[in-house]
């Protein structure tokens, strides 16, 4: 496997980094940590002529908590920052629990978030627990920059709302009322397995009440999406055990699964049914967010 040949470019600023883009048009690549891109480009799926790469860009590598706005995350923070950041594991501890789950200690060294979601594909671990945690990310370019909910950004299988020129800079975590939230994945090895699905799950409990429910399915339809009629089933009713059920029932029967090398569509829709329900009962009895 060669790497074809390529311009490599390391701009020092978010600024010049869109100019560049501006510039280079279509035949440009942003490169973050590199673990997509450069398997893409060694083994034929990729050709560019320019790279840009963002590993300069400190501005966009940091945790931090903006007052009245919740937690922002550059999109060059890496898996195991999500994973180890103080920040992050008092206020959202089902952010970096979900990160835990990716992939190899040297894949999490380098890929991004902004790499995991840009990718666009269904399996990535991390946009359905910022999807139930009402995540918006915030893209830039030389135009000006606009922001969107994460829910909204995919639009197919590895389709993305991201135009050329476009970055993805940020991506922030409201501060809200829910009460609890978990990821729970389902891979082929205890760690370091794509999911075969995924369910991540965000409530408000009040006095056994689901006052809402925000279920977001990995792996288990052409986008991450949400369940939105099981969601709709569970607002305003009394917990028990046979109203979670039903609930993944619900999901499985709206989730849009393909056959694939790691599970069939009917395995994966009964993953669904049975993470659903799991995930709903550890967010409402742990409550970690
Ligand atoms: C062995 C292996 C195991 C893996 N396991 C998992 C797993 O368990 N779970 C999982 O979710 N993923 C997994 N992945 C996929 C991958 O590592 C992640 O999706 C990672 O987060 C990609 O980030 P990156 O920084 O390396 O992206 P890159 O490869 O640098 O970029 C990926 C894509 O995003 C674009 N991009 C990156 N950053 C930006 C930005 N800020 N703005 C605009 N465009 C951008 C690039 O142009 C490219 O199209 C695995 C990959 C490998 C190789």
């Amino acid at each position: 496997m060669n790497m074809p040949d390529f311009e490599y470019h390391a701009p020092e600023t978010l600024q010049e980094a869109c100019a560049l883009l501006a510039e280079l048009g279509r035949n440009a690549t942003v490169l973050a940590g590199g673990t997509d891109v450069l398997h893409k480009m060694k083994t034929g799926k990729l050709a560019s002529g320019h790279l840009v790469s963002l590993k300069r860009l400190g501005e966009l590598r940091n945790i931090r908590s903006k007052s009245g706005h919740g937690i922002v995350i550059g999109a060059l923070t890496r898996h195991n920052e999500i994973y180890n950041s103080p920040l992050l594991q008092e206020l959202f501890l089902s952010l970096p629990m979900a990160a835990h789950t990716m992939a190899s200690n040297q894949i999490c060294n380098l890929g991004t978030l902004g790499g995991n979601i840009v990718n666009g594909v269904p399996s990535a671990d991390l946009p359905p627990i910022l999807i139930a945690l009402k995540a918006c990310i915030r893209l830039v370019s030389a135009q000006g920059e606009r922001s969107m909910a994460l829910e909204d950004f995919f639009c197919g299988a590895a389709q993305t709302r991201i135009v050329p020129g476009e970055i993805l800079a940020d991506t922030t975590i409201p501060e809200q009322s829910t009460t609890g939230s978990t990821y729970i994945k389902f891979g082929l090895r205890r760690s370091g397995a794509l999911a075969v699905a995924g369910v991540a799950v965000s409530v408000t409990v009040d006095k056994n009440i689901l006052r809402e429910a925000r279920i977001v399915l990995a792996s288990s339809a052409p986008t991450v999406m949400r369940a939105r009629n099981a969601e709709g089933f569970l607002r305003g009713k009394k917990i028990s055990g046979k109203l979670l059920a039903e609930a993944g029932a619900m999901a499985a029967a709206e989730s849009r699964p393909r056959d694939s090398i790691r599970g069939s569509a009917e395995y994966r829709r009964n993953l669904v049914e049975v993470l659903t329900k799991r995930a709903l009962r550890k967010a409402i009895d742990k409550g970690h967010i």
